[in-house]
């Protein structure tokens, strides 16, 4: 590579100059410069380190720069770096073929996108060329991805100045701390949960209805593990209006929940599963669409009206095969599933009985929320200014948090150790201290 100078303020100095950022007001940035990392750490050019409780954007499962993934990239660019897609490739092959084999049976097809927003994109579409219908259900407190089907499916604020989308109508999902249905029990919210959606379908029409999508567990809305019986109960509901069932598992997917796929804790399969991040750990981007046999087969002999320059690009499926090999090879699920047990499920527990501030801590495996609230009996939300220095502070502390709203989201890779969720723990418990004095 031929680089200027390798420093920060120079990265800092190009950023600002040339590169236009996601989501953000252009003028008021101060990216923080990350120049390399390992396993759960990153570091600056300066050699300042930090933790990465944040998986980036809840991607990294495997963590940085894993060495068998590295390898599979560089052998596969060094045989052929790109085909189409048209072509019949035989790295895409297997990644495919790992991919279906971690899926419930009657999955035997992938259709490979770009990442996880395109995968929903082209779900939503498999949904309506199966119906015949048109509208797709999602939850208020979801995020599906940035292109045209997707964001309007998003049910946040980043939908709104997107609408250009139709058929898209949304429901409350279930969230018991802060209930949309007067529930006081995780079986009452999940009951009333399902009535409301069902009202919804009658209010629709069942018969315009294409398909509900739903993240396995809501992520950036806040790591909403579902109630029980909430995600069987949507399953019914899709079985009794003939509605088309696609989970959302691109951020909970692939070990984050300490399962390969969330939804397995549910007793609940669905018609379509959307991947991306953790198949891969975004090395390279990917992501896709699993798909039931009964859709496949809609598509034998009828074309598929869709398609992508880079859909199963040979350096993303390497990097797939690769990911998923070290990860079975290494136990890297039940590493997440163990220390989700065993060590960051109690530490927060902990946390939160020796902080006000804790509202609620949920999750599972390497994917938790801590609700951070002003006062513990309304649960009114920690103001935004609060959570800017909390973030400000734990970055000092060399922890990179992922802060959502009023929430600290714990999502290491999975790849974390004890020693390292203690650190973390440690400076959580830190800045909560000092925030509260502060209060
Ligand atoms: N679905 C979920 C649940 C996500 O969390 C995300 C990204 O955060 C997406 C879809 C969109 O994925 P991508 O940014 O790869 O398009």
């Amino acid at each position: 590579l031929t680089l200027t100078s390798e420093s920060n303020q120079n990265t800092v100095d190009l950023d600002r100059a040339h590169v236009f950022h996601s989501w953000s007001a252009q003028g008021a940035l101060t990216p923080l410069v990350i120049a390399g990392g390992l396993g759960s750490r990153v570091w600056d050019f300066d050699g300042k380190n930090y933790l990465d409780f944040s998986s980036q954007l809840v991607n990294v499962n495997i963590g940085h720069q894993h060495p068998a993934v590295i390898s599979a990239i560089q052998e596969q660019a060094e045989q052929l770096t790109t085909i189409a897609p048209s072509t019949a490739n035989l790295t895409r092959g297997e990644a495919a073929k790992r991919i279906t084999k971690l899926a419930p049976e009657g999955f035997e097809k992938v259709f490979f996108t770009n990442g996880g927003a395109d995968a929903n994109e082209n779900a939503i579409r498999m949904a309506r060329l199966h119906t015949g219908r048109d509208k797709v259900l999602s939850t208020y407190r979801s995020y599906h991805g940035n292109t045209g089907a997707a964001i309007v499916a998003t049910g946040d604020w980043r939908r709104m100045p997107n609408e250009y989308a139709r058929g898209h109508v949304h429901f409350f999902g279930p969230y018991l701390y802060r209930s949309e249905f007067w529930a006081s029990t995780p079986e009452e919210e999940s009951a009333r949960a399902l009535h409301h959606l069902e009202r919804v379908i009658q209010g629709e029409g069942a018969q315009t209805i294409a398909a509900i999508l739903l993240e396995s567990i809501p992520g950036t809305a806040g790591i909403l593990v579902p109630p029980p019986g909430y995600l069987a109960g949507v399953r019914a509901l899709c079985d009794r209006y003939g509605i088309v069932l696609i989970l959302d598992e691109v951020m909970a997917g692939f070990g984050r929940s300490g399962r390969w796929f969330a939804f397995e804790g549910y007793d609940v399969v669905p018609d379509l599963i959307t991947f991306a991040k953790g198949v891969n750990s975004g090395y390279v981007p990917a992501g896709g669409v699993i798909i039931s046999d009964e859709i496949a087969s809609d598509f034998d002999s009828t074309v598929f009206p869709g398609g992508l320059t880079y859909s199963g690009h040979p350096l993303a499926m390497a990097s797939i095969v690769g990911a998923l090999d070290a990860m079975a090879d290494e136990g890297i699920v039940e590493n997440a599933a163990r220390i989700g047990r065993e060590a960051i499920g109690p530490a927060l527990a902990e946390l939160a009985d020796k902080h006000d501030l804790i509202g609620e801590v949920r999750g599972e495996g390497v994917f938790w929320a801590m609700e951070l609230v002003a006062d513990a009996a309304t649960r009114a939300p920690l103001p935004a200014p609060v959570m800017g220095s909390i973030k400000t502070a734990l970055v000092g502390r060399g922890l990179l948090p992922f802060v959502q709203d009023n929430r600290i989201h714990v999502v290491p890779p999975c790849t974390v150790t004890d020693d390292e969720v203690a650190e973390a723990m440690a400076a959580y418990d830190a800045v909560l201290t000092d925030v509260s004095k502060g209060l």
